[in-house]
């Protein structure tokens, strides 16, 4: 368990002599151990006795590594996450650092075209012909950038001899005193032009809530917006999804400034890369950091403006250890730097859009598409009763035909992987529930394996029923490697491309799906949430979604608004190439208010109806929520720690539930069980929290259990 406290350490005499200030990182002896901690307070007595207080063993910095204005960020997120200060730090700072690593020593390889790269010369060698044409596209990249897009060092070794590029180990820090280079852009619609003035007019801290579809331009707003910043010679942050951050995405923005540094953080850095890119940041020779949810804690020289595209996604939010939500850092820090913050979403979360509605922030709204004005015809199926071939029902089959036939490319999105979400024995109803948790093991059938999603545990699928030993056992449910291996029987001659977990596994074999769907043609597509975001597919015309009905009947209160998103961003993948394409949904629901207001009338009306029926029903945004979670192999122990929290009087604006089972009650041999705090006010929750970590502090039950305190959790 994380310690919820720091501790006082002496500062040796022959020590006293090195500037010790707030930040600097010392190492210090924690019990046996040695370990790298930072100075975040120097105090001239302590309260401990002195016998007790161990001696600072060596001081690690010569001046501070974050400043004053980061470690209050830091200082904040502990105080709203209940999270202590130490691992906050710790979480935030790049990995070396917190092993000690020199602050200044490490450095990154680029690789960029020499003036003779430039003319683009013709090459035998295929490989290094496409190096050049990257480059040219990508301007100066980091060598590791370059290699994960599949070119070898033989490759690069072979341009550097033929002095076509060249290595670099410093971007030009200088970019601030050269003139701002902007590649040719487009002229803004109305709607943009009015988004974009609105932002830069901004004087100090304001948030935006930009509202537009896919292709409704907000890329092209951002773009022109951090032109603006970048004039003034000021830094920015731009957070994407996990998903989001793809060769294409950081292309556009390199082209758009040619001379910018601009930096990627995201997980696949190496530790040496992610301290380099973290100090270029602090020090101003970075311009553009594009990161996943973790830039957030990236240290700024001069930091002009944050932008969170697809604002809604579930990746901002961290679901270990410390449980920040990028997006909510995000504000925070806007707030702090007195800058604007700019929040970019097809379909925004209520929290967001109520800010918005509410005048916090300033909503802007992109109602067309760019470059097409089409919109998708959206149509419910009915299958209440329907015979289903594949999880297909026959109008959906007639739709794909169709489209097939017209070369145009199907996508048919299910949320489940494997084959077969169990394995039934039809004699007896014995069904493959995994040993340790309380859900049942996926059938692979490729693999011929039963898999836990849970918790990984593997077993052969049995001959016979383990009950009654019967040999008729049978897949019961649809998972996409089923719907794959259906829809190929059903159209023999089409291609089928499966985009999921499984089918993806091996490196390079997404971005060869990838490429083969966008050679165009008939096409089926089968995948799951990873088919959803971000991809632009040109000749998808017919999108089909089979299993919404789970999400409209959960005890997850934003299931609905997590359905309606969904939904929207995969409809969102039809009718990009400027015809309108269809998207049908399957349901046996088909009069449900929420899908038909979905259907009718999109996610904008669909939202502001679900954000009325949060407030009269008191949920987030219109009160708060943490969720206090607890796992232990020992139910009555576990049962005991939760009920012990409870207090006896009720608190004044908050509501205790539970302790109530979680989701899935059991995972990996542990029963998992929750407490709902809901608090009328931030500050009511807030108090609440702060007294009941204290009390976990001194709670001996708490060593014995693994808990953890979720602050606005986003999954129940
Ligand atoms: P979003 O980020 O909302 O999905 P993009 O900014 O990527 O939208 O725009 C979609 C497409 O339209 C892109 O190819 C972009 O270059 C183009 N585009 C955006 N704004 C304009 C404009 N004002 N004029 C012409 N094309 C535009
Ligand atoms: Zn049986
Ligand atoms: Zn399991």
């Amino acid at each position: 368990m994380p310690l919820h406290r720091s501790f006082d350490y002496l500062l040796p005499t022959e020590l006293c002599s090195r500037a010790v200030a707030v930040g600097v990182r010392v190492s210090v002896p924690f019990g046996s151990r040695v370990l790298t901690g930072m100075v975040l307070k120097v105090k001239a007595s302590t309260e401990m006795p002195e016998d007790k207080v161990k001696a600072v063993k060596a001081v690690l910095d010569s001046t501070a590594i974050i400043d004053d204005s980061h470690l209050q960020l830091l200082q904040f997120t502990a105080r709203y996450y209940h999270y202590p200060l130490g691992e906050t730090v710790f979480t935030a700072l790049p990995k070396a650092l917190r092993e000690g690593a020199d602050i200044d020593k490490t450095s990154i390889n680029y690789l960029q075209l020499t003036e003779q790269g430039q003319q683009q010369p013709t090459l035998r060698a295929k490989k290094q012909q496409a190096l050049l044409k990257q480059l040219a596209e990508s301007g100066k990249s980091p060598t590791t950038e370059i290699k994960a897009l599949g070119y070898s060092k033989a490759t690069i070794d072979a341009l550097i001899n033929k002095e076509l590029i060249s290595q670099a180990v410093e971007f030009d820090s200088q970019w601030r005193e050269q003139p701002l280079q902007v590649a040719s852009k487009p002229r803004l619609n109305s709607e943009q032009a009015i988004a974009c003035t609105t932002i830069n007019q901004s004087p100090g801290f304001a948030a935006f809530l930009l509202e537009g579809v896919t292709g409704s331009g907000k890329t092209e707003v951002y773009l022109q917006c951090l032109e603006e910043v970048l004039q003034q010679g000021k830094q920015a942050l731009v957070l994407v999804p996990e998903i989001g951050l793809t060769p294409q995405t950081v292309n556009r923005f390199r082209r758009r400034f040619p001379n910018t540094p601009i930096m990627l953080w995201h997980s696949a850095l190496t530790d040496n890369e992610r301290l380099q890119t973290w100090r270029f940041c602090q020090k101003g020779s970075c311009a553009i950091v594009i990161g996943t949810r973790s830039a957030i804690f990236m240290p700024f020289l001069r930091l002009g403006m944050i932008i969170v595209d697809e604002e809604h996604d579930a990746s901002f939010k961290q679901q270990d250890t410390l449980r920040y939500h990028a997006r909510d850092l995000a504000a925070y820090r806007a707030q702090q730097q007195n800058i604007p913050l700019v929040l970019g979403s097809a379909t925004p979360a209520l929290e967001t859009l109520n800010r918005a509605l509410s005048d916090k922030y300033q909503l802007l709204s992109l109602t067309q598409r760019a470059q097409t004005s089409s919109d998708n015809q959206f149509e419910l199926i009915d299958i209440k009763g329907q015979h289903l071939e594949a999880g297909l029902s026959h109008s959906a089959l007639a739709y794909i035909k169709r489209e097939l036939a017209r070369q145009k490319q199907v996508m048919v999105f299910l949320n489940r992987r494997g084959f077969s979400p169990s394995l039934i024995c039809h004699e007896c109803g014995w069904l493959s529930d995994c040993s340790r948790c309380s859900t049942s093991a996926t059938y692979h059938k490729a693999m011929r394996r039963l898999v836990c999603h849970h918790c990984g545990e593997q077993s052969a699928p049995p001959m016979q029923c383990p009950d009654c030993g019967s040999t008729q056992i049978n897949p019961v449910g649809l998972g996409t490697e089923q719907l794959q291996e259906a829809l190929s029987e059903q159209f023999p001659d089409t291609p089928i491309s499966r985009i999921d977990r499984d089918s993806t596994r091996r490196k390079g074999s997404l971005e060869e799906e990838l490429a083969a769907i966008n050679r165009g043609g008939a096409r089926l597509l089968v995948g799951t949430q990873m088919l959803a975001k971000g991809h632009h597919f040109a000749d998808v015309s017919l999108v089909i979604i089979l299993d919404v009905d789970a999400g409209l009947y959960s005890c997850d209160f934003r299931a609905t608004e997590h359905l309606a998103q969904l939904v929207t961003q995969v409809a969102g993948r039809a009718g990009r190439s400027g015809e309108p394409g269809t998207v049908l949904l399957q349901t046996h629901f088909p009069e449900h208010p929420l899908l038909q207001d979905l259907v009718n009338n999109g996610y904008q009306h669909f939202a502001r109806y679900a954000l009325q029926e949060r407030h009269e029903t008191e949920m987030p945004p219109f009160s708060h929520l943490a969720l206090l979670r607890a796992e232990a192999h020992d139910l009555s122990l576990l049962l005991r720690f939760l009920s012990d929290l409870v207090p006896a009087a009720p608190v004044p604006k908050i509501q205790l539930l539970g302790p109530i089972p979680a989701p899935l009650e059991r995972v990996a041999g542990k029963y998992r069980y929750q407490l709902h705090i809901q608090g009328q006010d931030r500050g009511a929750l807030h108090g609440f929290l702060a007294q009941l970590m204290n009390y976990l502090g001194s709670n001996k039950l708490a060593q014995k259990v693994r808990w953890n305190l979720d602050v606005d959790p986003i999954d129940m």
